[in-house]
């Protein structure tokens, strides 16, 4: 049996796929160690933020380098750097022996024995599957209090700055069937909030795969469909997803927010741009109209909707007036978070021909007036909420807390890290507790525990 490290870059896919690795690893007897004394070290690799190839290059080096005593028999390249880079990875170390696409990460588990045993061996797992491939469940370990659910593989947008589409393949729905069975497997042993992923996720249903199905007489839903039936899930509290689509938030979606209770009034909604000129050049097949009409929408079945986005600035072209139509849509849409990055090319995106690119300092200068404003959006949301009550999911001992007493910290149904306080000491993990907010720091609410006074003062 070998030790184990798992490095992850990158978003809550990611992270959820790390975590299904180190579980099914656990399951086959391997062990969880340090770092640098791992036998086998997996490299869980994104490839949305900035320089992604150097910085697994950088990584795999540093490792190198401190572990020159000992060092590790086999390194593992996985997720979508290793899918866009491939086999030009084993060139870094004979140590680098396997690399495997998202795709691939299933078969994972079951090469490592083969690996030590012949240090020789490479293994290169990139091809495509054809629909989404259930995995090995791995041990029944609790999961704690929230938990995440898959529910698709992959894109079929192509938005002209990302590669996901080729990195992690054409969309591919999970059946309903796989799906409605983790979730109940991650209530049964502990969890009471489930966030449903996927790169899409409310393009759930509409691939070719689940339209084949479909015509196999399978049941596949609609991702209302699917809201429904996981809301009604006995023993789940709260319901949320990430990330959805403009371009595909139908009606149904947004009733949802008005007719199942355990769905949280939160919602990531990626916005991009403010500008229609810009989003056309994305290619994200919304314009600002209809985002705003989106959010007009949202907001009239749930006023008190917590949303948030994603904005891109300096894309090539982007003019003064596109990035004040920005700006304005912000708060017109009153984000609660956001974030932000300057554009950056991604080799392979369409948008890298694109000519007519930004300068580094223009495109970080209106970085800063974007995250300015979003500072001031949170600010002020946040502040309005104190001296009123909200229930909060204790997760763990809060850290934040710089007042004498007790605290624990978890989120709102909003989604708001809100610190509580406690009289006393105790376990509290997994409680949901009423808590009356008292102050608004930058990020996070501060609270106490609801008192019957605080009800009375209401
Ligand atoms: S929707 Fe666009 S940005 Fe999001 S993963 Fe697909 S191609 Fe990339």
């Amino acid at each position: 049996m070998a030790t184990f490290q798992i490095l992850t870059f990158g978003c809550q896919m990611n992270v959820n796929d790390s975590d299904w690795l180190a579980n099914v690893l656990l399951a086959h007897g391997h062990h969880r160690t340090d770092q640098n004394a791992a036998q086998c070290i997996f490299l869980n690799t994104c490839s949305v933020r900035e320089k992604p190839e150097q910085k697994v290059r950088s990584t795999v080096q540093q490792i190198l380098n401190t572990r020159k005593q000992n060092p590790p028999e086999l390194i593992a390249v996985l997720g979508c750097v290793a899918q866009q880079l491939g086999e030009d990875f084993f060139a870094l170390s004979p140590r680098l022996r396997l690399v495997a696409g998202p795709d691939g990460l299933p078969k994972v588990p079951g090469l490592v024995d083969e690996l030590l045993a012949e240090p020789q061996l490479k293994i290169s797992l990139l091809d495509f599957t054809k629909s989404y491939e259930e995995r090995e469940e791995g041990l029944a370990l609790p999961t704690g209090p929230t938990a995440y659910v898959n529910i698709m593989q992959g894109c079929d947008n192509f938005c002209t700055y990302c590669i996901v589409p080729f990195t992690r393949g054409r969309q591919k729905s999970r059946s309903f069937s796989a799906i409605m069975a983790e979730c109940r497997r991650k209530i049964a042993l502990g969890a009471c909030e489930i966030t449903l992923l996927g790169q899409n996720v409310n393009a759930y249903g509409c691939d070719r795969h689940a339209q084949q199905a479909r015509a196999r007489g399978e049941d596949f839903p609609s991702f209302a469909q699917l809201l429904r039936e996981i809301a009604a899930l006995p023993g789940l509290k709260r319901l949320r997803y990430t990330s959805p689509h403009p371009k595909d938030m139908r009606e149904e979606d947004i009733a949802a927010f008005g007719c199942l209770p355990a769905l949280c009034p939160q919602l990531h909604l990626p916005l991009q741009s403010g500008s229609s000129r810009v989003l056309a050049r994305m290619g994200r097949g919304y314009d600002r109209e209809r985002y705003a009409e989106l959010v007009r929408g949202l907001r009239h079945v749930r006023s008190d909707l917590a949303l948030s986005t994603d904005i891109i600035v300096g894309f090539p072209g982007e003019n003064d007036a596109d990035l004040e139509a920005t700006l304005s849509l912000m708060e017109e849409s009153q984000f609660l978070s956001s974030f932000s990055f300057c554009y950056s090319d991604r080799p392979g995106a369409r948008a890298v021909t694109f000519l007519d690119k930004i300068p580094k300092d223009l495109q970080h200068a209106r970085l800063i007036r974007v995250q300015n404003l979003q500072d001031e959006l949170q600010k002020q949301l946040l502040q309005q909420r104190v001296g009123t009550s909200t229930e909060v999911l204790l997760e763990t001992p809060s850290r934040r807390w710089t007042r004498a007493g007790y605290a624990w910290q978890g989120r709102d149904p909003y989604g708001t890290l809100v610190h509580v306080a406690f009289e006393q000491e105790g376990e509290h993990q997994g409680e949901l507790v009423a808590a009356h907010i008292t102050e608004a720091g930058s990020h996070c609410l501060f609270a106490h525990r609801e008192t019957a006074n605080d009800r009375n003062d209401r």
